[in-house]
């Protein structure tokens, strides 16, 4: 437990350090790469170079000084991050590194403010909050091992089938090296991807949502290509996959992690919303549906730009004809010609909130979206305007875990 002397003295110190909270992170980052450069191939650089990190960082660590007296209320946002943590193998030895940097960089930016007694209490918080992540990360490695097919760290899987989904994103099928059995997941998780890429000096970690049901004997990611334009180079690892990596070869990943997932209700209708690339996790969940319930009522709204890049539309549609219970409908930023022509979409333009209210019967179901953020801020804020709860709003996102 917490000295409440210290507690006291950080719940303080927190609107102070608020002010200059991304300045800290950003500090502490760059304490932490030149002191331990093999901690870049740890942390998403790209996040770094967006500040995505260091604002999710920053907003983790303040939260959790202001609510050290009930922790309980931040939980979520911990077995996020916790879940994440598992998946990229951070081990516990590297707390400390952290919390030596991160106390290095409070005591340089706020300068004399810093005295000894506030980065005492600071020091005893962070190593108070550290412990709780280890103990979740050590319970959630050791639940895998429990597992049938469970691994820690990062196992060889290869490609046994690649196969293009739409114009930007192809379907990668993959089987484990070793022949022996993978554990089972739960609709909405994600893998971790570890690349050695030729030419680059750091190892890089993308997450992948698992796109297909736990049913199949592989797993199977689903990936955008994300294209370079004039201001911003092309994502490094997904246009790797998509040209370089081909049937047979392998992938470094880690075993299936992630608290979005499907929570099977009684009697509870499920709508599921995405936007581009944002319907793997999505997929899963409704390929699951589609496998094991028949009696819950099931909506999947998709956006995308037109039917170009729409991926898996086809199977989308074909669940939708086979199952009374599954509705689909589709909304096309920019229909195409050929899209006008075969009428293969509801609306046009964006989702609103009268095409939602007419296609949601009552906001009384669970609610899960995934997408671009812009995308989600809107639909998070037109389900609420239909009444939806918040704690029956469930949402992923493909970055760093800032709340939207
Ligand atoms: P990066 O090299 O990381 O670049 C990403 C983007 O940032 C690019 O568009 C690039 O142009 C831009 N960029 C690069 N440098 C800068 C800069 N200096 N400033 C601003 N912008 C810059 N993706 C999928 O395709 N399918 C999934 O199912 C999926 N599931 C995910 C699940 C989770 C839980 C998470 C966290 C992410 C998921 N992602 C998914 C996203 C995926 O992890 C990668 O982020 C994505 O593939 C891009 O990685 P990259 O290496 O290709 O691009």
């Amino acid at each position: 437990t917490l000295n409440p002397a210290s507690m006291r003295l950080v719940m303080e110190s927190v609107p102070f350090l608020k002010q200059h909270g991304e300045k800290i992170t950003t500090v502490f980052y760059q304490k932490l790469f030149s002191n331990h450069p093999e901690l870049l191939n740890l942390f998403n650089q790209t996040h770094q170079k967006q500040k995505q990190q260091q604002k999710a960082l920053a907003e983790m660590v303040m939260s959790a000084a202001m609510h050290l007296q009930n922790l309980e209320a931040i939980a979520p946002a911990i077995t996020r991050i916790a879940h994440k943590h598992r998946s990229l193998d951070v081990k516990p030895e590297q707390y400390p590194i952290v919390g030596e940097n991160l106390l290095a960089a409070i005591k340089e930016v706020l300068g004399e403010k810093a005295t000894p007694e506030i980065l005492n209490a600071w020091a005893e918080v962070y190593s108070f909050l550290a412990d709780q992540f280890i103990r979740i990360e050590t319970q959630l490695a050791e639940e895998l091992l429990q597992q049938p097919g469970g691994w820690t760290g990062f196992r060889e899987f290869v490609i046994d089938k690649k196969e293009k989904e739409s114009d930007v994103i192809t379907s990668f099928y993959l089987v484990p090296k070793d022949g022996k059995a993978i554990c089972s997941f739960q609709p909405g998780q994600y893998i971790s991807v570890k690349m050695d890429i030729p030419g680059e000096k750091i190892t890089h970690i993308r997450q992948y949502s698992l796109s297909d049901s736990p049913s199949k004997p592989y797993y199977r990611i689903s990936v955008k290509r994300e294209d370079g334009n004039d201001q911003f180079p092309a994502g490094i690892v997904s246009t790797f996959l998509h040209n370089r990596i081909h049937e047979g070869d392998s992938l470094m990943i880690s075993a299936p992690a992630g608290d979005f997932v499907l929570q099977e209700k009684e009697n509870r209708p499920v709508v599921l919303i995405s936007g581009g690339v944002g319907l793997t996790p999505l997929v899963s969940m409704l390929n699951t549906l589609a496998e094991r319930r028949h009696d819950v009522p099931v909506t999947f709204i998709h956006a995308a730009l037109n039917s170009r890049v729409h991926a898996m539309k086809d199977h989308l549609r074909n669940l939708a004809e086979q199952h009374d219970n599954i509705r689909y409908f589709v909304c096309y930023e920019q229909p195409s010609d050929e899209d006008r022509r075969l009428k293969n979409f509801d609306k046009e333009g964006y989702l609103d909130l009268d095409w939602l209210r007419s296609l949601i019967p009552s906001p009384e179901a669970d609610f899960y979206f995934c997408g671009p953020v812009p995308f989600m801020k809107v639909v998070k804020s037109l389900l609420g305007q239909l009444g939806v709860k918040d704690t029956d709003m469930h949402y992923e996102i493909f970055g760093s875990a800032i709340p939207i």
